[in-house]
């Protein structure tokens, strides 16, 4: 292979990836990295790791000329972008040629092609590939757009043309909506993408997300991979993908393979590439766009085909001929992918930024993506997602049974995750039945997303387990400092030497507080729980992972302290919950802090507008400010009449979850 030293121009899971495939090949890896990543896990998979700017994207991994420059002081001979930041960027990939570099990914042209998806979509006309009906022309007028509506039929979904991530997208259900919803799509379209450009679509109804992943060679072969099944999907974005699809016919996945060929021909392509299709009820499908680099799910392909799809990439990119031919492909068994992502499904999926705390994955059957270990920090600088799980069976109720074992044997804590809802998920009986489609989520979403139930009361005995394990720790340790280790003042078995000696612990759990009292006895304790009382006992403690007696019943579980928090992971199906602990002292503060309505981020983000001024005095429900999280808008309202009495934020301003934006003070009266 021509490339010996690979600059990998990402961060997170997927430079991990690629950097364990280039050291496999033997070549030597370059990793960058911005000041937040200094010492992150893709710093330390790679040989070497250069320092590129500041830990905003905009001021590191897409830098550009700050990546070329540092690529030629290296002496690497190729770039991979893996996906994301500079992987569709065609300038990025001319200016590597021109630096004599290769980039690992299409030409420039063909990224250009396929870089508007209205372009895109004129291209696929031409070449015979079945569109979804809408409008993909360059008029943008408000009016005209409007029409153009009117014609589709509604519902219709409005698209940014330079989108990605399902930003910038507005499914509009009646005419009265459009011009709203128009004028939303355009701003989170040029904030996302510089580009406020628009397409109108045909809204489908109960579609799947079926993808084709297809490869070229320089020297003119091309072929495709099969498919991959993305329908589970939250605000258009993928959640848990699989291969092959479910109910896929022979004849249909021939067709849909072709179909994408073509697309890739038709624009010259080289390299690893997917043709994403929706598919309607009657099984016809329509080109949605083509993505012109890796795909965060290519894991799922690698499982049914037994191949690196990163090796073949850079196989391509020194310039050799695929390695298999078509007719040498055949899917082996089925896969599936979940994206364990840092984000707050209680509160409507709102990214979470924080401290993994703890982040353990069972180690048999299943691969883990992963560019973060246990006490690596979530940043509100990238994406939030943590890891991908990836499970292979021999067929798909093997893989569904894997998956949900491996989910379910995952801890985290420290911060709030998908991982119960991804658990949820694999586990419907829909699901199981293959009967996915991109409304799944939302159709099923009493089921995936239950009510908040208090904790239960093994929850609470675990927690107080855990307290009491660190407590008696803490006091061995004390003793073997004081010099004295039999000094009664050690104990931690009572703080009284009557007979019922007793410790009261109050937790907080959401908005309730929960009171656990222990009655010290010769063999363990005896809780009160709000379901009664429970013989317990602590068997064994070893970094979180408690063996105990509950009511007699001997079972592990984990249980993490961070701070006052305690991250309660029961395991055997059961819920993870985050008790914390009241600390007396510290309630005492706070309340003396006084109340006053107090504005706090609900998430990581950015203000991009402030529409009032401090002082203004505005009434209930007007917009104060507009916050950018996660390339979303989100108002923030008054809740009542009243005054803005002070601004912290102001336009361009980031903010961290629970900063408190501004101070309003509610009328009187
Ligand atoms: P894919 O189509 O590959 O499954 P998605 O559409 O889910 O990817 O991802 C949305 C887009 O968000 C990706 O195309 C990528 O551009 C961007 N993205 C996702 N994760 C990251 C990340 N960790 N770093 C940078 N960009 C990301
Ligand atoms: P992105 O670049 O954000 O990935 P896509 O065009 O691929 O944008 O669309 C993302 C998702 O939105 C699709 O996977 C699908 O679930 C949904 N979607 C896109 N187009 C349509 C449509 N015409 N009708 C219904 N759903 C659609
Ligand atoms: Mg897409």
């Amino acid at each position: 292979m021509i490339i010996r030293t690979l600059l990998i121009a990402n961060r997170g899971e997927i430079a991990c990836r690629i950097a364990r495939t280039a050291r496999r090949l033997g070549i030597r890896t370059i990793a960058v990295y911005s000041e937040a990543d200094a010492d992150s896990l893709h710093v330390e998979s790679c040989d070497e790791a250069w320092p590129i700017g500041a830990a905003s994207a905009r001021d590191s991994y897409l830098r550009g000329d700050v990546i070329l420059d540092v690529a030629k002081r290296a002496g690497a001979d190729a770039i991979h972008p893996g996906y994301g930041f500079l992987s569709e960027n065609a300038d990025f990939a001319r200016a590597c040629a021109d630096a004599g570099i290769i980039f690992v990914g299409p030409p420039a042209s063909a990224i250009e092609a396929m870089g508007s998806k209205s372009a895109a979509k004129q291209l696929m006309e031409k070449a015979k590939v079945p569109l979804v009906p809408g409008y993909h022309g360059d008029k943008q007028e408000p009016a005209f757009l409007e029409r153009q509506a009117n014609r589709i039929g509604y519902p219709v979904l409005i698209k940014a043309s330079a989108g990605g991530g399902g930003k910038g997208m507005k499914v509009v259900e009646q005419p009265v909506d459009f011009a709203a919803q128009l004028a939303s799509a355009k701003r989170e379209a040029s904030a996302s993408f510089g580009d406020d450009k628009v397409l109108i679509e045909k809204y489908l109804v109960r579609p799947r997300h079926v993808e084709i992943q297809i490869f070229a060679d320089g020297h003119g072969n091309c072929l495709h991979l099969f498919e991959r099944d993305c329908s589970v999907q939250r605000r258009h974005q993928k959640v848990i993908e699989e291969a092959p699809a479910p109910g896929m016919a022979e004849a249909r996945r021939r067709e849909m393979g072709d179909a994408a060929v073509a697309a890739a021909r038709a624009i010259s392509y080289v390299g690893a590439g997917t043709v994403e299709f929706i598919v309607d009820a009657a099984g016809d499908f329509f080109f949605m766009e083509m993505n012109t680099r890796l795909q965060v799910e290519h894991p799922v392909t690698e499982a049914i085909t037994g191949l690196d799809l990163v090796e073949w990439q850079l196989r391509v990119a020194s310039g050799e001929p695929l390695p298999l031919a078509q007719d040498q492909l055949r899917i082996n068994g089925h896969a599936f992918e979940a994206r364990l992502y840092a984000e707050d499904p209680a509160r409507d999926f709102v990214p979470q930024t924080g401290r993994l705390a703890a982040l353990r994955f069972p180690t048999d059957g299943v691969r883990i993506d992963t560019g973060v270990r246990e006490g690596d920090s979530v940043s509100v600088h990238y994406d939030p997602m943590i890891a991908k799980l990836i499970v292979h069976g021999a067929d798909r109720t093997e893989a569904l049974d894997r998956l949900s074992r491996a989910l379910e044997a995952t801890r985290v804590a420290g911060l709030a995750t998908n991982i119960g809802f991804l658990a949820a998920l694999a586990r419907h009986p829909a699901f199981a039945a293959g009967d996915v489609h991109t409304g799944f989520i939302a159709e099923h979403e009493a089921d995936l997303l239950p009510p908040a139930q208090p904790a239960g009361d093994i929850h609470l005995a675990l927690a107080a387990l855990a307290f009491m394990a660190a407590r008696t720790r803490e006091a061995r340790e004390e003793a073997v400092r004081s010099g004295d280790p039999f000094s009664p003042w050690h104990r931690v078995d009572g703080w009284r030497l009557n007979d019922d000696a007793h410790h009261r612990l109050a937790f907080r759990d959401g908005e309730a507080e929960r009171v656990v009292t222990l009655h010290f006895r010769r063999d363990g304790f005896v809780l009160d729980l709000p379901g009664g009382s429970m013989p317990v006992q602590l068997l064994a403690e070893e970094d979180g992972l408690l063996t105990v007696l509950l009511d007699g019943v001997r079972r592990e579980a984990t249980v993490i302290r961070d701070g006052l928090d305690y991250w309660v992971l029961p395991g055997a199906g059961q819920p993870d919950r985050r008790l914390s602990l009241i600390d007396p002292l510290l309630e005492a503060e706070a309340m003396a802090e006084g109340a006053g309505a107090r504005f706090t981020a609900p998430m990581p983000g950015k203000i991009v507008q402030v529409l009032i001024e401090a002082g203004a005095k505005v009434t209930k429900g007007a917009a104060l400010m507009v916050m950018e999280a996660m390339k979303m808008e989100h108002t923030i309202a008054a809740p009542a009449d009243g005054t803005v009495a002070e601004l912290h934020y102001g336009t361009g301003d980031l903010v961290e979850e629970g900063a408190e934006l501004l101070r309003f003070e509610p009328a009187k009266g």
